[in-house]
């Protein structure tokens, strides 16, 4: 109820609610009178939960931030909301996203843009604007995001919260949207890392569901961020720092923060080592071929017969109908994209384009490698600049695509990365996050590392 008032009070302004469930309670009286009778419930029981909108439900409307699927109800629910449900968390309800997650600030949302709750004429990120301002707003504790490129990292940087994208495979991707199946992991916004990984936990693990679900066991993350909650973990941790990431694009604060950042975790023992990671910085520009390639054959299935909207053209063919379905129910980001993936894909280019994109992800993946080979860990700054103002990048869509230039990388190696808050830069008070990398399935090394420096 607490957090059903709150957002009665403060969502009318921050708008990171696309829909609030009707029978939050019941669902919460229910957990309550199964305590009453005995029943022994797992540590996040009764806690609420935000769900970006992305991720499908039976009980609410999953729009993915497109009008296309408006109104539309899933006939099961994803693997993640079923894992919720199952441990007694709370969907509160489904917040606010770019549409069909392609974005970095929320405003191509179809229903319009989320506000950040630190200043609410600045965007709160994105794609996953809405969870991460649900998160900062005391709106809902735990939120569900998914981060293709930085859609958790990089809202939790602007908004101060914790994001994690999980190894790929580490969190099953069954009933989440597709924008790019090879890139896209399901995973945490909290405020706390100890939060972060009581949810990993309970959505983590093997799915059948999914073909790309990795049959690993996996320690517990909550058991992780208590471990570095408690000691000297960074005693000895070799630290990355990627020489050629290009200092010009990040703004002083941000920087600035970064550097204390290195330097407190270098007074509690740990060892900053300058790696070298040549191919890092041709990650955005490998990713906006990748994903929109991906992406335009998994946006094929709205079709105007399978799901949501129709446009009827009287007297037209079936392709007329997909065409205005299509046309009145896409947004402009989702046709650009769609339009540079048909061609990055199409007969004449496929090599030129999409086949060089992909050689230079296998070069980002070597990297890695050999980054890891040395250190533990690479730290880089969650993103180049604090929450910009609603507007500021709107008209400019390669401005934002360099937004992600620290976030895509580890998609596009398929590594987990986590967001953690760094303090609030100097010139205009806001939230700066630092991200941490490790190598794939060593997600709970960041869970410790990240709760040490909480
Ligand atoms: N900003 C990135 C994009 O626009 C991130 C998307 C994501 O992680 N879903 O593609």
């Amino acid at each position: 109820q607490a957090h059903l008032d709150r957002i009665a009070a403060v969502d009318g302004d921050v708008r990171a609610f696309l829909h609030v469930s009707d029978h939050a309670l019941q669902v919460a009286a229910d957990i309550d009178r199964r305590r009453a009778a005995g029943e022994q419930l797992g540590p996040v029981a009764g806690v609420p939960l935000a769900v970006k909108d992305v991720l499908v439900t039976t009980d609410m409307p999953s729009t993915s931030g497109s009008r296309i699927l408006e109104g539309y109800l899933s006939p099961y629910d994803a693997t993640v909301v079923a894992r919720s449900r199952a441990a007694g968390l709370v969907p509160l309800g489904k917040t606010n996203m770019d549409e069909f997650a392609m974005g970095s600030s929320t405003e191509h949302s179809a229903y319009g843009p989320t506000h950040n709750p630190w200043d609410l004429d600045r965007i709160p990120g994105g794609s996953g604007g809405g969870s991460a301002a649900a998160v900062a707003a005391f709106e809902a504790p735990l939120a569900l995001g998914s981060d293709t490129g930085g859609s958790i990292r990089q809202p939790a940087h602007v908004t101060g919260t914790v994001g994690i994208k999980p190894t790929y495979g580490g969190v099953s991707r069954f009933g989440a949207i597709a924008l790019a199946s090879s890139l896209d992991q399901v995973g945490p916004v909290t405020r706390t890392v100890l939060d972060a990984g009581l949810l990993h936990d309970v959505i983590g693990g093997h799915d059948p569901h999914d073909s790309t679900s990795l049959a690993h066991a996996w320690p517990s993350f909550a058991d992780a961020a208590r471990e570095g909650a408690r000691g000297d973990v960074l005693k000895g941790l070799k630290v990355g720092v990627i020489a050629e990431l290009p200092d010009s694009g990040f703004q002083a604060g941000v920087s600035a923060s970064f550097r204390a950042a290195l330097s407190a975790m270098e007074a509690q023992g740990a060892e900053i080592v300058e790696i070298s990671a040549p191919h890092f910085e041709y990650g955005v520009a490998a990713y906006y071929l990748i994903l929109p390639a991906e992406a335009s054959s998994n946006l094929a299935k709205f079709d105007s017969v399978r799901f949501g909207l129709r446009v009827d053209v009287p007297g037209g063919t079936v392709e007329d109908v997909m065409a205005a379905t299509r046309d009145a129910g896409f947004g402009d980001e989702v046709k650009r994209r769609i339009i540079l993936g048909t061609y990055a894909l199409s007969a004449g280019y496929y090599d030129a384009y999409y086949g060089s994109a992909q050689k230079v992800r296998t070069l980002i993946q070597r990297d890695f490698d050999a980054a890891f080979a040395q250190v533990d860990v690479i730290a880089t700054p969650s993103a180049p600049t604090t929450a910009f103002r609603l507007g500021e990048k709107i008209d400019d869509p390669l401005q934002m695509y360099l937004n992600d230039v620290t976030t895509i990388p580890a998609n596009l190696a398929g590594v987990p990365g986590i967001s953690i808050p760094s303090g609030l830069a100097e010139e205009d008070g806001l939230p700066v996050g630092i991200q941490f990398l490790a190598p794939a399935m060593q997600d709970a090394r960041l869970y410790r590392v990240g709760a040490a420096l909480e």
